[in-house]
């Protein structure tokens, strides 16, 4: 029987992940590098860990990547290969203890371990190994993947362990690991969470996303496949992959590619930019009204405002594609600040109208997405107070009902504002002329998949996992185990 997943008070993660081995030069500027690139991914900690041939190196800080590493911190982390992440903020605010990646020394070896992910039942595992005499010193799920592997590793090969470790732990993870000299890349079986394997001149790397290979001046390979274990060989030689684990469907988190990741990213085969702008061109052909300016709300809209304008004047619609606000690029994602105040202060902070664009005229202002509501309400206050004779709003992502079980801050159904509301009830309270979300349908076609193979739980409220306390209309061909608690959080 599953156990109880304690996923109601333990932080939501929402991390980046990379792995990098190199010929003959020290991995830890290149890691560096590639925390920079993933930065979106997290703020609030950044990690590096490195072998020398001989011993593990570690370097973990709270703070941004630029905060967390100087010049020193990087010279004293020797070796040609490495692993590295950041980690989003807390609910309740910064926790150390849960910085990764995480360090385990077993009576083998050491281990270091980066996860971006959410096991759902990482209870039950916590269990058994301290039955064994396992301790923990933290309340994090990744803790629990570290010294599992540790445990397997004592009595079998890499592989092996590897492949067991897979068998116990359910939930959504993509993992890059630095055993001895070898870094390890693993993706859960559903590849939930991305990873990706590119290559350099000197060497190979895995990261969360396919940017982070560019920035190094690196090619991607491919995806890491659904329950794929990819080993870099030290020092930039090769690698090696292992399906560790059979494939079920997949449940690729359609998200990543509506908000999360970059838009220069290329996950799972579809350059990101590009399926923002087709669902762009597919909230046009869905719920398209001619207005005189259609504009983003920058950053995470604009892909999608491009596709929608350039729909709407391909069948002739006067619709003039531009930038009403303007946006301080010093303030963080408001869909990440810690609390409530500090998201509404935010809003203000961060953009700015741009008068002359909206003054007189009707607007059409596109989102990727509606969470709390709180942002789309403010800016919607902006653009009238600028002189926005109308404000129409189109979203391209579906409305967003359920929390993320699998690892990404979705919050409760309390804070999600479409969570009990239809669209009339949520388009009244953030005071616009007309709002549409994107269809389900148009995802799906958008990223060339069908609803089986991608997760959609926050916008059906069906998980791709058996959820405690979630009402499910299943797929019974996928997989079920773990629990959890959404009541509180
Ligand atoms: S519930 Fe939503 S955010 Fe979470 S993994 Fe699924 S699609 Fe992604």
């Amino acid at each position: 029987m599953p156990g109880k997943a304690k996923l109601a008070n333990k932080p939501r993660e929402k991390c980046g992940v990379v792995g990098i081995s190199l010929e003959d030069r020290d991995a830890a500027r290149s890691l560096y590098y590639s925390l920079y690139a993933l930065q979106h991914r997290g703020q609030e900690s950044a990690g590096i860990v490195t072998h020398d041939g001989f011993q593990q190196h570690e370097h973990v800080e709270m703070g941004l990547v630029g905060d967390a590493f100087d010049e020193s911190d990087i010279e004293q982390l020797p070796g040609t290969q490495g692993i590295g992440h950041v980690r989003y903020p807390t609910a309740g605010g910064v926790n150390e203890c849960c910085a990764q990646p995480f360090s385990v020394s077993f009576k083998s070896g050491s281990l270091g371990l980066a996860h971006n992910g959410n096991l759902v039942n990482d209870g039950e595992v916590r269990d058994q190994l301290e039955a064994r005499g396992h301790a923990f010193t933290s309340n994090g799920d990744t803790e629990v993947i570290a010294h599992d592997l540790a445990r397997n590793l004592l009595d079998e090969g890499l592989v092996s362990a590897v492949r067991e470790t897979v068998q116990r732990i359910h939930g959504s993870y993509s993992l890059t690991v630095m055993h001895g000299e070898k870094v390890l890349g693993v993706r859960d079986p559903q590849g939930n969470r991305p990873l990706v394997l590119g290559k350099v001149d000197d060497g190979y790397v895995l990261a969360s996303e396919s940017s982070a290979i560019d920035t190094l001046g690196g090619e991607r390979i491919r995806d890491v496949e659904p329950g794929e274990l990819v080993i870099l060989e030290p020092n930039g030689a090769g690698y090696e992959s292992y399906q560790v684990a059979d494939k079920p469907q997949t449940a690729h988190c359609f998200f990543e590619h509506v908000y999360f990741a970059r838009p220069d990213s290329v996950l799972d085969d579809h350059l990101v930019y590009e399926v923002r702008r087709e669902l762009g061109r597919k909230l046009w052909e869905e719920s398209g009204i001619e207005t005189d300016v259609v504009m983003p709300v920058p950053d995470s809209g604009r892909a999608f405002a491009s596709g929608y304008a350039e729909a709407a004047n391909d069948v002739g619609a006067k619709t003039e594609f531009a930038e009403g606000l303007m946006k301080n690029r010093y303030v963080g994602r408001t869909f990440i600040m810690p609390t409530q105040g500090e998201r509404e202060q935010a809003v203000r902070l961060k953009l700015n109208p741009i008068k002359s664009t909206i003054d007189g005229r009707t607007v059409t202002l596109i989102d990727d997405s509606i969470v709390r509501g709180t942002t789309s309400s403010q800016l919607i206050e902006l653009l009238y107070e600028a002189g926005a004779e109308e404000v129409h709003v189109r979203i391209g992502s579906p409305s967003i009902i359920a929390p993320c079980y699998m690892g990404i801050d979705m919050k409760t159904r309390e804070e999600l504002i479409a969570a009990n509301r239809s669209v009339e009830d949520v388009r009244d309270e953030i005071g616009a002329d007309s709002l549409q979300y994107i269809s389900i349908d148009a995802i799906t076609k958008a990223l060339d998949s069908s609803s089986d193979d991608l997760c959609l739980g926050c916008v059906t409220g069906e998980y791709p996992y058996d959820i405690e306390g979630e009402d499910l209309d299943r797929d019974i061909s996928r997989p079920t185990f773990g629990s959890a608690d959404n009541t509180a959080d």
